[in-house]
């Protein structure tokens, strides 16, 4: 399989498996207890978070680890919500944060939480003026994704951290999608808390973290004394090790760059390519704006996403319609009901996402079988239009 993806999941690396092996071996204690086994894993524990906090650069104790992104972010909103002063009490979420993350916002909006989504403009770009109207002196918490996992494009989390600074508000970042693909730093990121997840970038599913700025009044949501009381539960430590040896083998910032340049050519490889294939039907969101490397949201003409991924399969293509969680229902993706976008042609919407595996000779398979399978559809979609 040509596995193009990458946003949904990705394969843990070798050198992620081999290191958690002999913890599952050999590092099973309990890091909480006294014994000299529980001392092995309590010792492994620490320099797994000093390897985060190297890497992405914050202090081991504003690492609290978690089982992934989604309760990092429910972790993030509700310990920032409830520690909030008195007289703020208004939320604030992008309207195109990840699925999962707008449930909890309509959930607290159920519970009678002041929730409010932040519009984004036509092209999928937050709309900073809109933000910088909202964010007042009542708002506890700004949530917003540092790029989003459909159209890639990356959010205005500097911009954003000035507001939510000047008005006194909590932001929290989302950054799922961005960390593991281009060089993130906590110090100088501006947001008081950051999520991510190790499966994005070749780590383990069912780990992530949430970093938490030192000081930030938080009120934690899982009892227990782990993770500085912060987050309950005996630690998942061969995750814990796995995803610090995912985050090991991305290298450094130089790397990075070079890793992220690289996904980009095959990127724009592929979609100047399909755009030349089938001239005048591509259209792609997002292109000519800042994103993720690896990631293309695109349709053909209106031929659904169904018919796409399907074309895709026959040619040994693995990829998905928006995101992977809402992938097989026939709802148009939020994301671009959020930009306006109408629905035939959101229900056209297919996510290329490439990553670390992706080479040329995928995106020549992909450009030399894909227009062939659809240039009839898109003839048969116009005779019938016409
Ligand atoms: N946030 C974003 C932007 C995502 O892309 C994902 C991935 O599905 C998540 C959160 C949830 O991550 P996890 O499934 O690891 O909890």
């Amino acid at each position: 399989t040509i596995y193009l993806d990458h946003n949904a999941t990705t394969a843990p690396a070798p050198e992620v498996l081999s290191a958690m092996w002999p913890v599952y071996e050999r590092l099973w204690a309990n890091a909480s207890s006294q014994h000299a086994p529980g001392q092995d894993a309590r010792r492994a524990l620490a320099a797994a978070r000093a390897t985060v906090a190297r890497v992405l650069r914050c202090k081991p104790a504003e690492v609290i680890f978690t089982s992934g992104a989604t309760e990092a972010n429910h972790l993030a909103v509700r310990g920032l919500l409830a520690a909030a002063p008195a007289g703020r009490t208004r939320v604030l979420f992008s309207a195109v944060e990840h699925a999962g993350h707008l449930r909890l916002a309509r959930a607290l909006a159920e519970a009678g939480v002041p929730v409010e989504l932040l519009p984004v403009l036509p092209d999928g770009r937050l709309d900073l003026q809109a933000a910088a109207e909202r964010i007042g002196p009542d708002v506890a918490l700004v949530s917003l994704m540092a790029a989003n996992n459909e159209t890639g494009l990356l959010m205005p989390v500097a911009e954003v951290a000035a507001l939510a600074g000047a008005a006194g508000a909590r932001l929290h970042v989302d950054a799922t999608q961005y960390v593991g693909k281009l060089p993130f730093g906590f110090d100088a990121c501006g947001a008081d808390a950051v999520s991510f997840s190790a499966h994005k970038f070749h780590g383990p599913k069912g780990v992530g973290a949430l970093l938490l700025r030192q000081g930030v009044p938080f009120s934690p949501q899982t009892l227990g004394s782990q993770e500085r009381g912060r987050r309950g539960g005996t630690e998942n430590l061969p995750g814990i090790v796995g995803l610090a040896a995912a985050l090991e083998r991305l290298g450094d910032d130089a790397a990075m760059q070079a890793e992220a340049a690289r996904q980009a050519e095959l990127r724009d490889t592929l979609e100047t390519g399909l755009m030349a294939a089938l001239p005048g039907a591509v259209h792609v969101w997002g292109r000519g704006l800042p994103r993720l490397p690896g990631t293309s949201y695109l349709r053909v003409g209106c031929l659904s996403a169904e018919v796409l991924l399907q074309r895709l399969e026959r040619l040994g293509i693995a990829a998905s319609a928006g995101a992977a969680c809402s992938s097989g229902g026939s709802e148009p993706s939020h994301v671009l009901r959020a930009m306006g976008v109408p629905a035939d042609e959101a229900l056209a919407a297919v996510r290329l996402s490439l990553g670390q595996g992706s080479q040329a000779p995928d995106i020549h398979a992909l450009l030399a079988g894909l227009p062939r399978l659809l240039r009839p559809l898109l003839q048969e979609a116009q005779a019938a239009a016409a």
